[in-house]
């Protein structure tokens, strides 16, 4: 028999357990089992008083873990004993103000329960496009501060009605302490402009319904920013959707209604079945069928995930293309007035509402459950620091694909995706986030051109991060190794500590320094940055002023150039050293007439990558390894040459292509082996994993020898994942 007897326990739940439905979960386990006390969020956690016999208290405690909803993550519970005795009943408090700047929830894709609602004819939010409840609706781009409540997010500009505000204090109700609750009586209401015509409510949304059926683009405001939308079968609508955001090439992301539509566009695994269902309701970038995408290899696909998005989808019965609304690479726009005044004209109406965008956050772009983007959805739920801090630390990131991160106690914060900092809007935005901060530490780049690493100076205790020592810790914290491991870091550039530009590196780390075992063999870049977007420079330059081993002729391709480059490398004007594995891509494909000029970052390896699908199981190209000054070089020019070769006894550039991504996941096996550090764990990061068909074959032949293998899931393997591994260095190495 059990004895009864009646204690008070204090528990302080940490996690994501704010804006996920937590307290209302917290009252119905409470009242379910008869105990008496409170809860309320308290700064980053959840605090709760409890009183009852024992065994009660003890189930409590574990059920708060075990049965947490669906989007609450319990990191860490503590429990103590207290002093009182609450009164009878269980209630949930008002928040207390707290200064963690840790728990924002990040935003979730509309829930069945309010789909249904949606789309019921009888309900009191039938077809009402601001729809949410405890389990989804927006979050971290609403709220301006913490404890989340309605008062800290833009949805205080609405009082709640009398119907709102009982559900909203109903604790049997799904909608219990919903901070975003709104009904059409209470809630946002959309607004349709063209020109002088203006619309509201339900006609707004006819009127832009009409405008995507008549093969029209219109701006609408999302989530995290307004979208650009057309009919995504619509040629015409699909290339003034690429004028208007001056982008030609890349491709645009679609929103199917369901899965059905998806499996008919893309091969999709299960793991990117998984994701498009997800509560982030990501863009997922799907195996795209070499019949319908022959020169990209991915088609990014998504869901609706707001109910203004499930409305237009169930209305219109075709894919739309939905791409956030800026100019080539600026910051999506999130303020009305920018977008009237910029986007209206460009477009044939614009759909907005009335409630503000607190936070800028871009769709989160996933590619083989990868984050390639971690914007919406993801940002800015805390990542783990494998060291813990005193101080907060800031690490301020990179130049492009930008992001910074702040590491306070046990956690990183990773900002979403703030776009390149050369634009002088993303550059804004950085600096109005980070103004007013005090870090003790600050960690930047060795770059000193990076806007990020010139920002940093303003703060005196800094610490330089070498950018693929930033890019390898942050897989291997993001997997919790500790102790060393062998990173793997092929990446467009990064500073070296030698001068040079790396991307082809083999480093032996850990979280407090490294040691480079190996490089790939360098070339000039003629131009410098020019060489960037000039694959056939790049060529160029490999083969004129490439690393050499031999004395073995080269057939150089009679071009226009090779009269300028070849001077510009004998006198040494604007020709620096790159050891990288993306130029040398870069040369490949220009070499193979896939790609002479990349208009985006990366379109020469996509364009490599799509050709090699079908040829996936091809042979190496000759490559040989040397030891120079220490190091492990790979030659890459003897790689080039028997590509050239190979193209001219009539294989084909698929082939090649294919034989080329095998020969450097056998090149990495080697340089694993040869290096000989007696480790086993290997960490594989930089932008070209980014590259599914390389990170198979690179993961496939370091595994079948014995290796563990890892690369970043939750932290993007390009530079949008650098501040979290400075963050994470200079945490080790400072505090
Ligand atoms: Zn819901
Ligand atoms: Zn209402
Ligand atoms: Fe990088």
């Amino acid at each position: 028999m059990t004895l009864l007897v009646d204690r008070v326990r204090r528990m302080s739940v940490w996690g994501t357990v704010q804006g996920v439905g937590f307290r209302p979960f917290v009252y119905r386990l409470a009242t379910e089992l008869g105990l008496a006390g409170s809860v309320r969020n308290a700064g980053g956690h959840v605090e709760i008083v409890v009183a009852g016999p024992a065994p009660a208290l003890d189930e409590f405690a574990r059920r708060l873990r075990d049965q947490a909803p669906p989007h609450a993550v319990v990191e860490r519970l503590t429990v103590e004993a207290a002093a009182g005795r609450p009164a009878p009943g269980f209630v949930v408090l008002d928040s207390s103000a707290g200064t963690a700047a840790n728990g924002i929830p990040p935003d979730l894709a509309t829930c069945p329960a309010c789909l249904n609602e949606l789309f019921d004819p009888a309900d009191r939010r039938h077809r009402y496009p601001f729809v949410n409840c405890t389990a989804c609706g927006p979050r971290a781009t609403i709220v301006d501060g913490l404890p989340y409540d309605r008062e800290r997010t833009s949805m205080r500009a609405f009082p709640m009605c009398d119907d709102c505000a009982r559900e909203y204090a109903d604790p049997a109700d799904r909608r219990f302490h919903a901070e975003p609750i709104a009904c059409p009586a209470c809630g946002p209401r959309l607004s349709w402009h063209r020109g002088p015509a203006l619309a509201r409510g339900s006609v707004a949304l006819y009127m832009a319904e009409w405008a995507l059926r008549f093969g029209g683009v219109i701006a609408i405001k999302g989530l995290g920013g307004y979208q650009l939308v057309c009919d995504a079968t619509c040629e015409a609508a699909v290339a003034r959707i690429r004028r208007v955001k001056a982008r030609p090439a890349k491709p645009v992301a679609i929103m199917v209604p369901d899965l059905a539509t998806a499996h008919r566009l893309a091969w999709l695994t299960r793991q990117d079945e998984r994701d498009l269902l997800s509560a982030a309701a990501p863009i997922v970038l799907a195996e795209a069928p070499h019949s319908t995408s022959p020169d990209f290899p991915d088609v990014g696909l998504f869901l609706p995930y707001t109910p203004l998005h499930h409305l237009l989808l169930a209305d219109l019965r075709r894919p739309l293309v939905v791409t956030s609304a800026n100019r080539a690479d600026e910051p999506m726009v999130i303020d009305d007035e920018t977008a009237l005044r910029e986007l209206e004209p460009l477009v044939d109406g614009v759909l907005a509402h009335d409630r503000p965008i607190v936070a800028r956050h871009d769709d989160s772009v996933v590619k083989a459950g990868r984050l390639v983007r971690r914007a919406r959805g993801y940002a800015p739920a805390p990542l783990p620091l494998p060291v813990r801090v005193t101080a907060p630390i800031l690490a301020v990131g990179a130049q492009l694909k930008h992001t910074f991160a702040v590491a306070d106690g046990d956690r990183v914060t990773l900002s979403p995706h703030l776009g390149d900092l050369e634009n002088e809007a993303a550059l804004d935005a950085f600096e109005h986030a980070i103004e007013g901060m005090s870090p003790a530490v600050v960690a930047h780049d060795l770059h000193p051109g990076y806007l990020s690493t010139q920002m940093a100076r303003r703060w005196p205790d800094r610490v330089a991060v070498q950018h693929h020592h930033a890019h390898v810790a942050a897989v291997a914290a993001e997997h919790g190794i500790d102790g060393p491991f062998l990173g793997v870091a092929y990446d467009g550039l990064g500073m070296g500590d030698d001068g040079t530009f790396w991307g082809g590196e083999l480093l032996l780390a850990d979280f407090t320094g490294y040691r480079r075992l190996a490089r790939f063999s360098h070339a000039p870049m003629p131009g410098g940055a020019v060489a960037v977007r000039r694959p056939d420079r790049m060529a160029l330059g490999y083969l004129l002023g490439g690393e050499r081993f031999d004395d073995d002729p080269i057939d150089v391709p009679d071009t226009e150039d090779v009269e300028v480059v070849r001077k510009m490398i004998e006198r040494g004007i604007n020709t620096p050293l790159a050891s990288s594995a993306g130029r040398l891509f870069d040369a490949l494909a220009a070499l193979l007439g896939v790609c002479r000029r990349n208009r985006f970052e990366g379109e020469a390896a996509m364009r490599l990558e799509a050709l090699a699908l079908p040829y996936a199981t091809a042979e190496p190209l000759a490559w040989r390894i040397h030891e120079r000054d220490g190091l492990l070089v790979y030659d890459a020019v003897a790689t080039l040459r028997d590509a050239l070769a190979a193209v001219a006894a009539g294989e084909s550039v698929g082939r090649v292509s294919a034989a080329f991504h095998a020969t450097l996941a056998a090149v990495t096996l080697l340089l694993c082996e040869r290096a000989d550090a007696g480790i086993r764990t290997v960490c594989l990061s930089g932008g070209v994993f980014q590259n599914r068909l390389l990170t198979r074959e690179v993961t496939r032949r370091l595994t079948e020898a014995g290796y563990r293998v890892f690369t970043g899931e939750r932290v993007p393997v390009n530079d949008g994942g650098i501040s979290y591994g400075q963050a994470v260095i200079a945490a080790a190495t400072r505090l």
